[in-house]
């Protein structure tokens, strides 16, 4: 890459959440292996970010790329009307046999925030043909994400998401306040008035809860309750509304069990997957439902969704391959040992004046500033470190590749406490 690639770049391409303005410098990058991204001037980074929470099981892997290649020689993609194929089958079989145990159909998509819309139009036509023709919006907490498209953006934080710049044409939806109660630490029964009200006030209208289980990723980074959760799960059913986790960022063992709703022992009527599905190789998700949904919508109509890659047979071949990887191995101890590393190596932060907040639930990593960062001047600091690492806001985070070495930790954590510690107080 030359210095007028990137010239090109700045002129002509978008990245996510920029102005073809004021654009910050881009890190030009050759290639990936294991955990280490290297740049185009020889440079190698330890990967903090496993490339937005995807890559569980570093770049490059021997077994993701031989999926892929096999399956490339017999076919790259077929459409999923009218035709079906091994790849996408033996993926169905697999996480339905490891999600909870509800969940019994499963609908492909290219994308976690599709499987987000897909999720809501399951939820939406589920009550339509169970005759409860008023439950047509959604009820959900602030603080969370879901996704950019229209119906997921309509479901994230309304302060801090893009419901101003967008307003009108969301629909509009219901707001309980974010969770209160950590993960670890008191559950405090008292915060479920305000939600309790709104089910009480509103169920009449409410198709759907939407909710990431025990981690609010990147509307704030939060981790909440197990309580919280199941006490969601009983309102939903004492009013008939239907129960979606979005599991998009917190699946495939990132917190410490296979799916976040684990800790809370609960199931949820439909459940979205994206991000670690394919090992972070290609843009895939899944959204998962019960018999009930799924023969609730089925009786008298279809599902009215159906993208042209649907189920793409590379994406399910490297899923699969990913899916068997992880699997395969003692996950849960190894995510265990990262949270025990992330807490050691995290912990000289807390002391600093200008941080608010460390904290640690399985392999990620959160410390939360006083004030947010400035990414211009802060981004090339972590590249200086030799981390790669991205904030937002106030939050200084990491969710690392699970192959990740206890020295390479203890570098990316060194690393963070550094740039924060000349960040000043
Ligand atoms: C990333 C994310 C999405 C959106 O997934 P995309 O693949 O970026 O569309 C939805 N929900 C959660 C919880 C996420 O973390």
């Amino acid at each position: 890459m030359s210095e007028d690639d990137l010239c090109f770049d700045a002129d002509h391409i978008w990245h996510p959440y920029t102005s073809m303005q004021n654009r910050y410098q881009m890190f030009p990058v050759v290639s990936a292996e294991g955990v280490q991204l290297t740049l185009n001037d020889g440079r190698q980074l330890i990967d903090g970010m496993a490339s937005w929470w995807s890559v569980i099981h570093g770049y490059n892997h021997p077994k993701l790329n031989e999926a892929i290649q096999q399956q490339l020689g017999l076919m790259a993609h077929v459409m999923f009307g009218g035709l079906t194929h091994k790849p996408a089958i033996e993926l169905a079989r697999k996480l339905i046999a490891i999600s909870p145990e509800p969940l019994q159909q499963v609908f492909f998509s290219d994308s976690g925030s599709v499987a987000v819309e897909v999720a809501i139009k399951m939820a939406l036509q589920y009550q339509q043909a169970t005759g409860n023709t008023q439950k047509r919006r959604l009820l959900t907490v602030k603080r969370g994400y879901h996704g950019d498209t229209f119906s997921a953006m309509s479901v994230c934080d309304p302060e801090q998401g893009m419901h101003t710049l967008f307003q009108g044409g969301l629909p509009k939806q219901l707001f309980a306040p974010a969770p209160q109660s950590p993960f670890k630490g008191a559950w405090q029964p008292e915060e479920l008035t305000a939600v309790k009200q709104l089910f009480e006030q509103q169920h009449a209208e409410i198709a759907a809860f939407i909710i990431e289980p025990i981690v609010q990723g990147a509307g704030g980074m939060r981790f909440y309750a197990s309580e919280y959760l199941a006490e969601i799960r009983k309102l939903c059913n004492q009013y008939q509304v239907l129960l979606i986790a979005d599991e998009i960022a917190t699946g495939f063992g990132r917190t410490g069990k296979l799916f976040a709703c684990e800790h809370a022992g609960v199931a949820p009527d439909i459940l979205c997957l994206g991000k670690a599905l394919t090992g972070g190789y290609m843009s895939f998700a899944a959204t998962l439902c019960s018999d009930e949904v799924s023969q609730a919508i089925s009786k008298d109509g279809v599902l009215m969704h159906g993208p042209t890659f649907m189920a793409n047979p590379l994406a399910c071949s490297v899923a699969n391959a990913s899916v068997d990887l992880l699997l395969a191995q003692n996950w849960s101890s190894t995510i265990a040992s990262i949270e025990q590393e992330l807490i050691k190596g995290l912990a000289p932060c807390s002391s600093l004046p200008q941080v608010a907040d460390v904290r640690v639930l399985g392999a990620i990593g959160v410390v939360e500033l006083q004030q947010p960062v400035d990414m211009h001047r802060v981004q090339p600091m972590f590249v200086e470190q030799g981390i790669w690492v991205r904030p937002f806001g106030k939050l200084v985070y990491v969710m690392p590749p699970y192959i990740i070495s206890k020295e390479q930790l203890a570098l990316l954590c060194q690393g963070i406490c550094n740039v924060i510690t000349r960040l000043g107080g």
